[in-house]
């Protein structure tokens, strides 16, 4: 039966075609590129959370910043008052207590500006090595993207070939024939049809016995009898 030799044929191209089809979807790279993007995804939450703490330490430090900054003209305007004289001992003594005051104060408010600076730059450190973790696992992304684009372009062409070969290996055999190869290929392990080699059937692997063999030259078309796979014999 020349149709089922060429079914034979089709059955080597869809198994090859099955074969790519899974090499496609199982790269390496695929399974690198799936952890870089989670990880990536990771490290940008962290970013986010590290950038919005950098920006309130930012307004936190411009903050007392400024109040230090009020602090330290009210210092500058009650002293000049001080030294400019004119006034009662008592007064004199009173001003002279209000400057200890606002200069406790303004030590106060530097050391909080100090304090703050050092946290602003421990997170500016902080966002900067995250930033660095970003642009690394980028790269890593993008170079897989392209390795994977790569292969998958040849993987098509590949596939674009064997499917043409395919297509013109199935044309002459009749319709009915090929809804029962793809039925019994669904069912099967991919494997439809099989040849019949030393009497053992190449899809199920099983012998068959003289008897058998003459059982199955019998059959339209002829079928394994175990596996019921179409056998060319
Ligand atoms: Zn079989």
């Amino acid at each position: 039966m020349p149709a089922l030799a060429d079914l034979l044929d089709v059955q080597e191209l869809d198994l090859q075609l099955d074969r790519l089809r899974h090499e496609r979807q199982s790269l390496p790279e695929l399974d690198r590129y799936k952890k870089v993007a989670n990880d990536l995804s990771k490290v940008e939450k962290r970013l986010e959370k590290e950038g919005a703490e950098l920006r309130q330490l930012e307004l936190d430090t411009d903050k007392a910043d400024g109040e230090l900054t009020i602090v330290e003209s009210h210092l500058e305007e009650t002293e000049k008052r001080l030294f400019s004289g004119g006034m009662s001992a008592r007064e004199t003594e009173n001003m002279r207590a209000q400057v200890d005051q606002i200069r406790t104060q303004k030590g106060t408010a530097e050391e909080l500006v100090l304090g703050l600076l050092e946290k602003l730059d421990t997170s500016r450190d902080i966002v900067k090595t995250t930033e660095g973790e970003q642009a690394t696992l980028n790269q890593e992304k993008e170079s897989l993207e392209s390795q994977i684009k790569g292969i998958w372009k040849r993987i098509d062409a590949e596939m674009e070939r064997k499917q043409q070969r395919r297509d013109e290996a199935v044309a002459p055999v009749p319709a009915d024939l090929v809804e029962l190869y793809d039925k019994l290929r669904q069912s099967k392990e991919g494997v439809g049809i099989a040849a019949l080699a030393n009497g053992v059937c190449g899809g199920c692997r099983l012998s068959l016995s003289a008897l058998e063999r003459s059982e199955v030259a019998e059959m339209d078309p002829p079928r394994c009898v175990h596996c019921r796979r179409l056998l060319v014999v």
